[in-house]
Order: C-alpha cells, then structure tokens, then sequence
C-alpha cells in the first residue's frame, strides 16, 4: 500500500493519530526532506523504520525504486514538506506509477494550507478552483487573466517575495474593488489574514511589509460572478 500522509503547515499539532501510527508502522517512509520530517517524528515518538528521501530532484528514479518496493509487498508512506501529499509538490508521480502497478493508495488527510487558508477567508466556500502556483513567466498573463473571469472563489499559492507583484497583477486583470484575503504564516505563531478589496489588502500589506514580505502566504479571490467586475471584456 502507499499512504500519503498529511503533515502539519506549522503547527506541529496538526496530525491525526491515524498519521502517527501509519509512519510507525509502514516499512519505508518517503520524505520530501527527511531533516524536515525527522523534527515531526522526534515531537511525536514516531520511529520510522526506514527513512528515505522522496524530492522533486530525484522523484523519477526514486519513484520507479519505490513502486519496486511496493510491488514486493512493502508498504510506503509518502509525506512531503508540509501539509497534504500531491497538492503542488512532487507527490504525483509516485501515486500515478502506483495506480498504474494496481497498488492501492490510501490517502490520511489533514492540513492543506489551502483549505485552511480558504476556510478563514471569508469568502464563498460553496464552489471554489484551486489554482496552485502561478507560471513565473510563460503563459502567466493568460492564467491570471482565467483567474480574473473565474465565477469560483480561487485559491492561489504565492511565495512570499512575489506576493507584492501578484496583487498588482490581480489589480490589473480584476480592477482594484475586487475582494481579496490573504493568508500567512497559517498555523505559525504570526498567523494573520489580510483582508479586503485588492487595494486595500496591499495597502496593509505594503504597511507591514515595506521590503520583503515574510512568510508563507495563500491568496484567496473572490469570484468574478459576485461582483461582476473583472477587466477581462
Ligand atoms: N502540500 C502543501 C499543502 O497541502 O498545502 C502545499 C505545498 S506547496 C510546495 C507550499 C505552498 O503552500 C507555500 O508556498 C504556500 O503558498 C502554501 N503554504 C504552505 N504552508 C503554509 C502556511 N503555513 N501558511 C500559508 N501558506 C502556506
């Protein structure tokens, strides 16, 4: 079996039991970065029984050494640097090799930066699109176009040093009334969401942060149909 452990964003609290036993009990467990995980392991006793490492660098040949594993009756826990395995990060090959080999795949949920961030927005959780990260460069204006006429709230993940540049590009395509909540830091100690039209938020945020902006950070836009408003005609 592979199991695709959720591990917490920040607070090392967030991790279900069932978590905890499976990575004591599966006979390897992956990690995106094993220093990483061994911090998790040591808070809550888990003792792996074998710790290998499972990264966007290597995740073609360790994928195809895994799914070996796997087909000789192993069991692997995957875990990635935080939060839930296969959302943007490099989880996606191993599951795809193990549904192709017919082996069973069994996700323990918990923490996803962008439930949490989405859940603590404010904004309309009835339907939403996850849209991850971003293109740096090829095909971004386009995306953050799609972004701007969406009629579902949208969840995108930003790193912290490109956040000012994505609010004025949402700026742009969306005009600035548009409502935003930015979420950073979730789970950490300097939790905080921004919340507001665009312009608002990057105000604050500008305020804050008159360098650099500091932490992990999730957007959070409101849907184009709530208000009828994008620059997109
Ligand atoms: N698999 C993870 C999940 O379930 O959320 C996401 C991994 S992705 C490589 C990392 C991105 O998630 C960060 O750049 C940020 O956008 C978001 N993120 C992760 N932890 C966060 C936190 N504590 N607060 C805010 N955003 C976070």
């Amino acid at each position: 079996m592979l199991y695709l452990v959720a591990t917490p964003i920040g607070n090392l609290e967030d991790i279900s039991l069932r978590a905890i036993r499976i990575l004591g009990e599966a006979d390897i467990v992956a990690c995106e970065d094993t220093r990483h995980a061994r911090i998790l392991f040591e808070r809550h006793g888990v003792k792996p029984k074998r710790l290998v490492s499972y990264h966007s660098m290597n995740e073609r040949s360790r994928a195809a050494e895994l799914a070996e594993d796997l087909q000789r009756g192993a069991s692997v826990a995957l875990v990635t640097d935080a939060g839930t395995p296969g959302i943007s990060d490099p989880a996606w090959a191993i599951v795809k090799e193990a549904i192709q080999l017919g082996i069973e795949v069994v996700p323990i949920p918990g923490a996803c930066a962008a439930i949490a961030a989405l859940t603590g927005s404010g904004m309309d959780t009835t339907r939403f699109a996850f849209e991850g990260f971003l293109p740096l460069k090829k095909g971004r204006k386009k995306r953050i176009a799609n972004v701007a006429a969406e009629d579902r709230t949208v969840v995108i993940y930003e790193s912290p040093h490109r956040i000012k540049r994505l609010l004025n590009e949402l700026t742009e395509a969306c005009g600035p009334t548009r409502r935003v909540a930015l979420a950073r830091e979730l789970t950490k100690h300097f939790e905080e969401f921004l919340r507001g039209t665009i312009a608002e938020v990057s105000a604050k945020l500008a305020e804050h942060f008159p360098g650099d902006v500091k932490g992990e950070c999730v957007v959070v836009l409101e849907a184009a149909s709530e208000r009828g408003d994008t620059n997109q005609e």
